[in-house]
């Protein structure tokens, strides 16, 4: 029996790296899967086609997280096409690293725009539209815990993502909905390789006991347990998916 045979999932910015994975891997445990992204068309669809071919449900929505009537219609969108959200999975993120005497104005709002905003807008949606007995996962990032000079803003955003996800754990837990955040180590994505020369790669990599970058695969897989009935019990926790390098 697959893990998420019936089950529903919004994936926020799914059309590539971690958030692709994890829609990849919904869709195998047997999810009807919501990919989002917010400019990427080509590879949304790309996706789709990609889950359909190998016998899963899919379809690709647009909506850019920071902007709260597009969150709305994006789960009024889900919910009219599949009758329900289930799952959803806050995954949409930007990562700006500057010193923080270079950070602009505009940097910063960005960076709170899409990582804060983008997560506090789909949990209002989810507050009243996600089904009960659903599961919500957040994702933060293993750099709040290993501090590293550049990231200010962008371990400041997902240090908010970790207080939502705890404080909304209290909010809907009456609905038997669990909230917990995962937190990645330096993964293989564009996100994490963008500006950053090879020896900057190395580096962070040998900060792992493993000596080698996360797979966007090595992620997905913890989320889908997290989505889960088997992880039911775990609530409001934040958990570590980064080979042991904090
Ligand atoms: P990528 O840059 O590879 O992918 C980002 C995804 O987010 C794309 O699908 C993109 O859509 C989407 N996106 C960006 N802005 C918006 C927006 N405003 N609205 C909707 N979707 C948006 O990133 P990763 O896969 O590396 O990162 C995914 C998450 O994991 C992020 O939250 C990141 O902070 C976190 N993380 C990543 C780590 C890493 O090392 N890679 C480590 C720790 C955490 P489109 O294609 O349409 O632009």
């Amino acid at each position: 029996m697959k893990k998420l045979t019936n089950k529903v999932v919004l994936v926020t910015g799914a059309s590539r790296g971690i958030g692709a994975a994890i829609a990849m891997e919904m869709a195998k445990e047997g999810a009807k899967v919501v990919i989002n992204y917010s400019g990427n068309k080509a590879e949304a669809d790309s996706l789709v086609q990609t889950i359909s071919n190998e016998g899963g449900v899919a379809i690709a929505l647009q909506a850019d997280v920071s902007n709260a009537a597009q969150v709305q219609a994006l789960f009024d969108h889900a919910v009219a096409h599949f009758g329900k959200v289930d799952i959803l999975v806050n995954n949409a993120g930007i990562m700006i690293t500057k010193l923080l005497k270079d950070t602009t104005d505009e940097d910063f709002t960005r960076q709170f725009d899409i990582n804060v905003r983008g997560t506090f807008n789909t949990l209002r949606e989810a507050a009243t539209k996600l089904a009960d007995n659903g599961s919500i996962i957040n994702l933060s990032s293993s750099n709040n815990r290993i501090i590293l000079p550049t990231y200010s803003t962008y371990a400041a955003s997902k240090s908010a993502v970790e207080q939502l996800t705890r404080v909304f754990t209290k909010e809907i837990g009456n609905r038997g909905i669990n909230v917990n955040s995962v937190s990645p180590g330096p993964t293989n994505t564009e996100l994490f390789r963008k500006g950053k020369t090879d020896e900057a790669i190395e580096r962070l990599k040998s900060m792992s006991p493993f000596n080698r970058l996360g797979e966007a695969r090595d992620t997905a897989k913890v989320v889908v347990f997290l989505a889960s009935d088997d992880a039911k019990w775990i609530n409001a926790q934040n958990i570590g998916v980064n080979g042991g390098m904090s």
